[in-house]
């Protein structure tokens, strides 16, 4: 099949207006007869799910959590882009548009980009006049901060809980649907296939977790909107039910799977501690607006460190390296993400890391505290204010800005960062890859969806801070909607999908058989065995660095693994009750599949990108070098394995922006 993305004719700025003027639409009056499904209900199924029932379509929402409002979405903390300009720093849709291609690593498809920037204003709307409680100015007006890869303020946040806020405002929007019959919400459920009649998908085979039953609902499309896949690490910032599932049963049935290797890792999260840990903990990007990022500039005070003989705190601003201010200074401590976390492997690498397992490094808001508190010594007429008293008003300020975020620093760390300096370290944050979308957030199923982290996304390579709240809400408030009308519109005369069909009976029984393998099974290792294992090999050889020999060995590795799985695992309970091991056991089972597909597409991509960078192409100082010729997007279709999965390539045409080095200096 060739990938056709579907990208309109026509100047960029001009294309989402010409096409939603001239796309298919279905008059309400059909809408009541056409039914819709949406997986998920995280900021982009949850948008998705109210605004598809407002407009008068019957929607069945899936979350395998006990409610919408607890999907991973709630986790965001740092904020929402949007290109609103309120600053007055510069900003416009034109250059939140260039920012997210560039810091992309110019592997995004610009026309989706371009419409992402266009919806972003509509965005902070629709959520303001829900009731979000975005953070505002002295003088009442929404206040906004700064994120890495970009010179200008353009982040609207809740404190250190923007998700949590958002997700409060789509879930509102969902309940009233909810209350209206529009939706009809299925919690604890977790669907483990898509089911396609005529090549259309058509409807899903779910479980339901708390009895066991397996359902079946049929709809006219299907979206899928079940976040990233990040846990095939083991260890990653996402929540721990987050899994690749329901993508990846979409992508065995047909649809193709694209960029599967371009994860990101986040510079600020809080060191492992050690080897029995089942989850790591970011610290929000925010922090980067007022936190230095440092880490001695001699080996011996490093040490020094190490041994609990020296306290950071005890170094003179001449005895610490500010590598990023060094390298960067325009950006400094605001370069993306990538960027930050490879220079800060660089330096644990080279023997600087400051704790235990030599992977940390300090952020340091000793700077902050004495700028903000020498403005309030000011604004509050103290006239010769002690260190003492400035350091106390600074950290009030910045006690208002992130307090939640220190307060959880200091409860997993036990150490308190308002008197020493926060330790961090690089950890997979986000999934750049999912499944492949036209500009129409079609799958290669017709009729089949996918939408926000699900997808392979707008972000290329690296995705900008706060950019992942803005594409989830953008598809599920302001894209889906309009073009999934086009595709509903040839559906007004087709009446109910029936479930009694021999498609419905293939998937459930394929469902059913799986389920009874797991608990029949009398294995010797748990499901959390195999899955740690699995995140050993990706993190060692798929993550940060990689090499094409080390990807080579985890082919082999994650199929051996797989093979042992199927043959050892064991889960305990039986498939008739909430048995949480059970549901994990599907779920590993997907990432190790997914693992072998991420490593091959991580071979074939023989280039630094992102977060990513492969020892055989990246520059002397460490740089990702940016290759021309690996400007596409990998689609893969799967053929009986993962080892047989075959890539389609997307070309990437840049039109719109002058393609440069990516230079952060
Ligand atoms: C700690 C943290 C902080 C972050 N902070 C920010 C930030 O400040 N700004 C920003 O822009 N981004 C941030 N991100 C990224 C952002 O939160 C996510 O990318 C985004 O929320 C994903 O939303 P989603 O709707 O696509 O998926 P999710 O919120 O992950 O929702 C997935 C939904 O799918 C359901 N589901 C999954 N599989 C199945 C299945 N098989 N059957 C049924 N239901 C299923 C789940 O129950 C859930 O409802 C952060 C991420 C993390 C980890």
């Amino acid at each position: 099949m060739a990938l056709d993305s579907k990208v309109p004719q026509g100047p960029l700025k001009d294309k989402w207006t010409d096409y939603k003027n001239h796309i298919n639409l279905v008059n309400p009056a059909n809408k009541r007869h056409i039914d819709v499904i949406v997986v998920g209900t995280g900021l982009a199924g949850g948008s998705a799910s109210a605004t598809l029932a407002e407009l008068g379509y019957n929607v069945k929402s899936f979350a395998y959590q006990d409610s919408p409002r607890r999907a991973h979405s709630i986790a965001a903390q740092g904020g929402i882009n949007a290109a609103k300009n309120y600053q007055g720093d510069g900003d416009s849709t034109y250059r939140l548009f260039y920012d997210t291609v560039k810091g992309g690593d110019y592997r995004s498809r610009e026309a989706n980009v371009y419409r992402l920037a266009e919806v972003s204003a509509n965005i902070i709307d629709q959520c303001v006049a829900q009731g979000v409680p975005f953070a505002r100015d002295y003088g009442g007006l929404l206040d906004n901060r700064s994120f890495g890869g970009v010179l200008v303020s353009r982040t609207f946040y809740a404190k250190g809980q923007t998700g949590q806020q958002l997700l409060l405002g789509a879930y509102s929007a969902m309940n009233r649907q909810i209350a209206r019959g529009k939706i009809e919400m299925f919690n604890r459920h977790e669907m483990l296939d898509v089911v396609l009649v005529d090549g259309k998908a058509r409807g899903i085979i779910a479980r339901n977790l708390v009895t066991g039953e397996i359902e079946r609902h049929a709809a006219h499309a299907v979206v899928i909107a079940s976040g990233g896949y990040g846990n095939v690490y083991f260890l990653s910032t996402n929540a721990m039910g987050s899994n690749v599932t329901a993508g990846w049963k979409v992508h065995k049935k047909g649809a193709y799977f694209a960029n599967p290797c371009y994860t990101q890792i986040h510079p600020t999260c809080i060191p492992r501690s050690g080897d029995y840990q089942s989850k790591l903990t970011l610290m929000s990007e925010s922090l980067r607006n007022d936190g230095r990022i440092w880490v001695p500039k001699n080996l011996e005070d490093v040490k020094a460190i190490r041994e609990g003989k020296l306290k950071p705190t005890q170094l003179t601003e001449d005895q610490r390296d500010y590598y990023l201010e060094r390298r960067y200074p325009a950006f400094g401590n605001l370069v993306p993400r990538d960027v930050a976390s490879r220079a800060a492997k660089e330096r644990c690498d080279a023997g600087f890391g400051v704790n235990a397992t030599g992977e940390a490094v300090y952020l340091d808001f000793a700077a902050s505290f004495e700028r903000y508190g020498s403005e309030q010594a000011k604004i509050q007429g103290i006239t010769n204010p002690s260190a003492a008293k400035i350091k106390e008003l600074g950290q009030e300020i910045v006690r208002a800005k992130y307090g939640n975020l220190f307060q959880m620093y200091e409860k997993i760390v036990d150490e308190n960062p308002y008197e020493t300096p926060m330790m961090i370290y690089p950890a997979v944050h986000y999934t750049m890859g999912g499944v492949w979308v036209d500009y129409n957030l079609m799958t290669t199923i017709p009729g089949c969806y996918a939408i926000g982290e699900a997808n392979f996304s707008d972000h290329g390579a690296n995705r900008l801070g706060a950019s992942a709240l803005m594409q989830g809400l953008a598809d599920g408030y302001f894209v889906l909607p309009y073009t999934i009308g086009d595709y509903l519109s040839n559906d007004i005369r087709t009446g109910k999908i029936s479930t009694d069909t021999p498609e419905f009976d293939a998937a459930e029984k394929e469902v059913s058989e799986r389920i009874a393998f797991f608990v029949n099974n009398k294995g010797t290792h748990s499901v959390d065995y195999y899955h740690k294992k699995l995140g050993k090999i990706m993190w060692d050889k798929c993550g940060m660095s990689r090499n094409k020999e080390g990807l080579e060995e985890a082919i082999e590795e994650i199929s051996a693994l797989r093979k042992d799985f199927w043959e050892n695992v064991i889960v305990p309970g039986t498939a008739t009750e909430y048995n949480e091991q059970l549901a994990k056991a599907g779920r590993v089972a997907d990432f190790l599949e997914l693992g072998e597909l991420f490593a091959k597409d991580a071979v074939v991509r023989e280039e630094s990108a992102g977060g990513h960078f492969r020892e055989e192409h990246q520059t002397e100082d460490g740089e990702a070098k940016r290759m021309k010729e690996f400007q596409f997007v990998s689609a893969w279709e799967y053929k009986g394995e993962p080892k047989e999965a075959v890539l389609h390539k997307e070309a990437l045409v840049y039109e719109n922006i002058e393609v440069k080095e990516r230079s952060y200096k």
